[in-house]
């Protein structure tokens, strides 16, 4: 039996339960269908074929997931933190131990190829571990002195908070917000993005198995303007994050507002690769068509706009060009694949559409530019070249296998360039001129730049971005800023003089 093969077969023996039973809520610790009753249908972007059926949360569930998480908060928020910090590992043991049905029913459900996926549940787990560990020192504060009194500040879980997740990479993404988050003591209402179920409801049961007291974890499934809409102005939800397009953001911020809610917000990007002419250009190459083409380009940090100096753009080009068109598209779930379908028929549509736009604003579609296959929704790793800054295929993410190349003269347009957008996520910056690097870096407009590097996330380092990309960073203490709140108490060191009024 060929790999595929293998990986078809052991993803039936997964997916037969979803298939004969369907995918439920899971609120207070118990499996429930929507309260009335409604189903949505998931299907495998590979062959459009129905995967299961899914509960259609709506606001009744929300409000009964928010009233668990309000009622488990307190037990949790006082739990020791050791034995918090037990139940954290033990799920990243448990998400070790499921990953290859994670990551074969990842693949099934998203599109996304197997060989990033099956490390993508891997570094779910490490994210249980990583916060696990920061368990016992959430709430340290500090000690600041002053001349009359002692302040000492100390941090508390915020309280129930609401957490949406996207489709892209989703079960990576869920593990990243919600490990920070009952590591800080808090308990969570988990709303998955439509498109893509599974595995949110394969790492809530792992949850519950590992120990969870119920309703620490409560998943509502269901459509964004309804169940995420709800969650989003429950009074009893003290916070948002949220990852997703930046005008759901902006959306969320609207529904949050006459409860005041806190939000984190990682949203999209348009991120540029620079390559300027001492780089290692070879190096160079590798990353730019990784960040784009790897997790078929529907990857928030994805390199979508490569800048290269034009004095070497001739070379570059011939060779990128030579490469993307054997990039392997294919079956996500085999091994061999680097670039599978598109998750779904409405993002198949927008990302075909700037095959159009590409050509009619006067650019060159060099490499890909068509669909492949008449079943599913795979696309050939598309790259656009003589694009200018201003072209739409040069300013809005795409969120697909689809690289704009853009040439550049001088260091001060390459900046220029890589500014002019909305957005401001990541950004790669090839050169080996040190002084180049400090001087661009300072001026690039990004949360998080890699120099001569592809994308490797450091999980104690901020995630995050600036202008439309986002609001708020992840990653080591960054996540409990978020998750708790600071308290100073201030303790008088004396009889220090109180002004005395009415005397
Ligand atoms: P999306 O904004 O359409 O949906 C994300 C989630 O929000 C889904 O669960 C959806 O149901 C929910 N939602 C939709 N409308 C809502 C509303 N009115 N109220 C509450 N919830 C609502 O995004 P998507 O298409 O699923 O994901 C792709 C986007 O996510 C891209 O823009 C990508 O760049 C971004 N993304 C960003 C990061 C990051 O770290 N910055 C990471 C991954 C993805």
């Amino acid at each position: 039996m060929s790999d595929l093969q293998t990986h078809i077969s052991k993803l039936e023996g997964y997916v037969h339960r979803f298939k004969t039973s369907g995918i439920e809520n899971l609120i207070d610790g118990e499996s429930r269908p929507a309260a009335k009753g409604g189903k949505f249908e998931t299907s495998s972007p590979v062959d459009n074929s129905l995967i299961c059926e899914v509960a259609k949360g709506e606001a009744s569930d929300i409000d009964d997931a928010a009233a668990a998480a309000k009622a488990a908060f307190p037990a949790w928020r006082d739990m020791p933190a050791k034995e918090r910090k037990a139940i954290l590992i033990r799920i990243a043991e448990l998400i070790e131990e499921r990953a290859e049905e994670i990551a074969l029913c990842e693949c099934w459900d998203t599109g996304q190829a197997f060989r990033f996926m099956s490390k993508a549940a891997l570094r779910g787990a490490a994210n249980f571990r990583f916060f696990a560990d920061k368990v016992t020192s959430a709430r340290d504060g500090q000690n600041l002195q002053s001349p009359t009194l002692m302040n000492v500040t100390t941090r508390t879980p915020i309280g129930p908070v609401g957490i949406i997740t996207p489709w892209n990479t989703p079960f990576m993404l869920s593990t990243w917000k919600i490990a920070p988050a009952l590591a800080a003591g808090c308990t969570i209402v988990h709303k998955p993005a439509e498109f893509s179920p599974l595995t949110a409801r394969i790492l809530a049961e792992i949850a519950h198995e590992a120990g969870l007291p119920k309703g620490v974890w409560n998943l509502v499934n269901g459509f964004g303007e309804e169940a995420g809409k709800r969650l989003t102005e429950h009074p009893d939800i003290k916070a948002i994050a949220f990852v997703g397009e930046s005008r759901t953001g902006s959306l969320i911020m609207k529904q949050g507002a006459d409860t005041l809610k806190r939000v984190h917000f990682e949203l999209g990007g348009k991120n540029p690769v620079v390559v300027f002419d001492d780089a290692d250009l070879d190096r160079a190459l590798d990353a730019a068509i990784f960040m784009i083409y790897s997790l078929n380009g529907e990857r928030c940090t994805s390199s979508s706009r490569l800048l290269i100096q034009k004095s070497v753009a001739k070379d570059f080009q011939k060779k990128l060009i030579e490469r993307v068109n054997k990039i392997r598209v294919g079956h996500p779930l085999d091994p061999k694949t680097e670039v599978g379908p598109l998750i779904h028929e409405e993002h198949f549509n927008k990302v075909t559409s700037y095959f159009d736009i590409a050509k009619e604003d006067g650019a060159t579609i060099a490499a890909g530019g068509k669909r492949i296959g008449d079943k599913g929704y795979f696309v050939a790793p598309t790259l656009v070249t003589n694009a200018k800054a201003q072209m739409r295929v040069a300013q809005e993410e795409i969120f697909g296998p689809f690289l704009t190349m853009i040439e550049f003269d001088t260091e001060e347009e390459a900046l220029e360039i890589a500014n002019g957008v909305e957005y401001g996520l990541s950004g790669y910056v090839w050169t080996n001129d040190l002084t180049r690097a400090i001087r661009f870096t300072e001026k690039l407009e990004a949360g998080m730049i890699w120099v001569n590097s592809e994308n490797v996330r450091h999980l104690p380092s901020p995630f995050g971005g600036v202008k439309a990309s986002g609001i708020g960073r992840d990653g080591g203490d960054w996540s409990f800023e978020f998750y708790m709140e600071q308290k100073n108490i201030a303790f008088a060191l004396g009889d220090h003089a109180i002004p005395r009024l009415g005397v």
